[in-house]
């Protein structure tokens, strides 16, 4: 296949371009480097099936050739990203939605859109089944994140039913792993660089709220089965392992066998209170589940905050 990563500089796109490089594909990377690393595809410019385009997937795009597998995975994915940049986080789900739809169908390729456990909000239900409608506050911080996945998910179904385009929505629970950035402001950066510095590590609230973190190899492997298989509804990719965030801030502590402690924070407005998703349909209908588990993962990301290269992708 020839396919084109949007984002794919960033944390997944960068691990989505190693995996399909790797499987004997050709890949484009297309990003305009705002949260985005040309450092997570360095490795990548030798390569003769690879190439790179900087551009701004909000505005008209243009890709020479044929393409295969159009996968939208351009936005700001962290929380204080999105309060940094909250219209260019609406826009790139909604018009950048748009645009790589566009493109997909001039194409004739397979769309894939990155959507987000936020479609849940704080959700009502635990754990989160792809039936759920969710719990979202349109207007607060989070919002801009939340609707502009919302809307690309009704964007991605309308270009299904009215185009009869080939389309595949994949729900990406939190995932962590190499090429984080170290300021990235997510849980795990965030409780690896303060306990490598010996600083305190920020639990925000109680730390009572739960998160379910996927290792990066699992997730890839994930979307990669979704891309192949005919599954055009929605589907949750995560590691249903639930932990409260001071048990992870704990687990941190403990691999880094570090002396910081830990200090309370307070909890940012609209903070999910617990999420978990219900992966039956990953399991029964692509045949996946996460292999790596919490510890072995976290010592890879730990190593690579310490400077340890990203391995091969598998
Ligand atoms: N969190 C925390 N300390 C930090 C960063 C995050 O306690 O330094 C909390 C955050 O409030 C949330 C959880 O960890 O409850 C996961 O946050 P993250 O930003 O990683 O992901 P998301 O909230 O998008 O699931």
């Amino acid at each position: 296949m020839r396919i084109l990563i949007t984002g794919g500089a960033g944390f997944l796109g960068s691990h989505l371009a190693d995996h399909f490089l790797g499987h004997g594909h050709k890949v484009i990377v297309m990003d305009n480097l705002i949260t985005g690393c040309l450092d997570n595809i360095a490795h990548l410019f030798p390569n003769p099936d690879f190439s790179f385009i900087k551009a701004d997937v909000t505005n008209f795009i243009h890709v020479p050739g044929r393409l295969d597998a159009v996968m939208h995975f351009a936005s700001p994915a962290s929380p204080i990203d999105y309060a940094l940049l909250p219209i260019p986080t609406l826009k790139v789900g909604a018009l950048g939605t748009h645009k790589a739809l566009g493109l997909a169908k001039d194409k004739k390729a397979v769309f894939m859109l990155a959507s987000t456990s936020e479609v849940y909000g704080d959700p009502l239900v635990n754990p989160q089944p792809e039936t759920y409608w969710g719990n979202v506050n349109p207007i607060g911080p989070r919002g801009v994140y939340d609707e502009a996945k919302r809307f690309a998910e009704a964007m991605t179904m309308a270009y299904h039913r009215y185009h009869r385009m080939p389309v595949r929505i994949v729900r990406i629970f939190n995932t962590y792993g190499p090429r984080m950035r170290r300021h990235d402001g997510r849980a795990v950066p965030n409780f690896i660089t303060q306990a490598l510095k010996g600083r305190p590590l920020t639990v925000y609230g109680d730390g009572s709220q739960t998160r379910s973190l996927c290792y990066v190899s699992d997730l890839v492997r994930g979307i990669s089965g979704l891309l192949e298989s005919e599954i055009t509804t929605p589907v949750n990719i995560g590691n249903p392992h639930e932990l409260t965030i001071k048990e992870v801030a704990r687990t941190i502590i403990r691999l880094t066998a570090s002396r910081s402690r830990i200090v309370f924070k307070p909890l940012p407005t609209d903070d999910p209170q617990v999420r978990r998703p219900d992966i039956r349909n990953a399991r029964t209908k692509l045949g996946w589940k996460p292999e790596v588990g919490l510890e072995e993962g976290l010592r890879r990301t730990i190593a690579y905050f310490q400077g340890t290269p990203v391995p091969p992708a598998s």
